[in-house]
Formats: structure tokens, C-alpha cells, sequence
């Protein structure tokens, strides 16, 4: 919150809120879509938990997070509040999934099948299912993570066979700073959610994808969760409307 009390903090998140849900719709209706089909994930790994209870407060249920020992800590933390849910987003290493079950709704960055199985080893330990998207490195940068979009098809397929997770879609991070490289990484996001549609028989509702500079963009290539950081919690973000 900085230096600013928490009652104007709480005004900043609700009336960006509104901001953002207006924005979300526009590119929804844009794309033909309905704004009901997207989710707007906060991403809070730049606040702590009294600035995550004042979004939940303004209207925020779902949350981000990227790293396993905060996701754990806050979701103790959150416990209490009806209605919460976090999902993982960020880069899950194998000695860290036992912070992360039980805990996150959703875990996106599935980037390999190594860390599947090794995921749904534990949760069949302790007897939960645990919901993922694979994550995949659309754009080929090198300093993405994610496995190889020629890779998903045989990970999907292997997940199915896994007792203790289910695919439920795809996850991406676009290139920055450039929105036509971000749109076509968005738009190869779904046409591999409809190649493995096809080939796996999975329905894969779920296309995370669309950050602070580029989730309307991610909407009208068909996002259904946008994952909302800087522009949610930070009033000095300096948003570069297009
Ligand atoms: C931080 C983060 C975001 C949010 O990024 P912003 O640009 O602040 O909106 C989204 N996804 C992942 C995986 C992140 O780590």
C-alpha cells in the first residue's frame, strides 16, 4: 500500500476494478464473446494479505500466485474468506508441490510431464485431484518456460492416464512489448486447444493467457483468464492504451 492509507488504497482497487471488468467486456463483445467467459486472475505476488482481503472486498475471488512458499502462506492466511480461491502460476519445482496442494484451485504452469507425474504422485498421497493446465512456450523465446507446443499433445495424453490430475486447458506468457508477436502467441494458444481437442478428446475449457499490457488482446483470441498483476494493485502502473 506505500504510503497511501488503506482507505484510499481500497477506492484505487474498486474503481480499477471497474475499469478493468468494462475493458474485459468490451473485448469480449469485440470477439463475439460473453464478458462471463473470462476470469480475471489477480495476480498478488506484489501485496501481501491485508491488500489481497481489501481486493476481496472490492470484488476480487481469484488470485495468482508464483511462488509455491507465498501461495501457501497466504492461502493459511485466507482461509477464512468465503468465496477465495489462488491458483499457481508461476515456475513449480519438485520439491516444492506439497506447498502447493490443497492450496491452489488451479495450477497453471504444468511445463512438463516429468513435473505431472511428479505432482500426481503426491496428490494421490494425500488422496485430492489436483486441476492444471499445461503450460506451453507458444512464442519459442528461449526465456520462456513451458514445454514445446509439439510436446503438449503426448503430455495431455499421459495426464489422462495419471490418477491425481486432470488437464483442464492451456496456459501461456506472450512475448512483451510487442502486441501483434503477443496476439499470434494468444491465437497459437487456441489452435493447440482445438488440435488437442480433437486428438485427446479432452473439452480444455481453460486458455490462460493476457497480462496487464495485452489481456485485451488475449480476450479477442479467445483468453477465459486473464492474469492481472500491476494494473490490479499498482497505481503507478502506467497503462499504454491502444
Ligand atoms: C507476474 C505474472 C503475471 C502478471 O503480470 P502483470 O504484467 O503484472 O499483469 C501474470 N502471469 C504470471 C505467470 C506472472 O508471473
Amino acid at each position: 500500500m506505500g504510503a497511501t492509507s488503506p482507505e484510499a488504497y481500497a477506492e484505487f482497487l474498486g474503481e480499477r476494478r471497474a475499469e478493468l471488468m468494462a475493458r474485459i467486456a468490451d473485448a469480449a463483445s469485440r470477439a463475439g464473446r460473453s464478458a462471463q467467459d473470462v476470469t480475471l486472475l489477480a495476480v498478488s505476488k506484489t501485496v501481501d494479505v491485508p491488500e489481497m482481503l481489501l481486493a476481496a472486498k472490492q470484488g476480487y475471488a481469484a488470485f495468482g500466485e508464483n511462488r509455491p512458499q507465498d501461495l501457501q502462506r497466504k492461502a493459511e492466511a485466507l482461509r477464512g474468506v468465503p468465496g477465495i480461491r489462488i491458483d499457481m502460476i508461476g515456475n513449480l519445482q519438485r520439491n516444492k508441490i506439497n506447498k502447493v496442494l490443497g492450496n491452489a484451485e488451479l495450477v497453471h504452469s504444468i511445463s512438463s510431464l516429468h513435473l505431472a507425474e511428479a505432482v500426481s504422485n503426491r496428490a494421490q498421497a494425500r488422496g485430492i485431484e489436483v486441476r492444471c493446465l499445461l503450460e506451453v512456450n507458444v512464442s519459442g523465446e528461449e526465456s520462456k518456460s513451458g514445454m514445446a507446443p509439439s510436446d503438449a499433445a503426448r503430455a495431455a495424453e499421459r495426464m489422462m492416464e495419471l490418477p491425481s490430475v486432470s488437464v483442464e486447458g492451456l496456459m501461456t506468457m506472450a512475448p512483451a512489448g510487442n502486441l501483434s508477436a503477443a496476439r499470434a502467441c494468444f491465437s497459437g494458444l487456441r489452435e493447440l486447444r482445438d488440435e488437442l481437442r480433437v486428438s485427446t478428446g479432452l473439452e480444455l475449457p481453460t486458455l490462460s493467457c493476457g497480462m496487464s499490457g495485452d489481456f485485451e488482446v488475449a480476450i479477442e483470441e479467445g483468453s477465459t483468464l486473464v492474469r492481472l498483476g500491476r494494473i490490479v494493485f499498482d497505481p503507478s502502473y502506467v497503462d499504454v492504451r491502444r
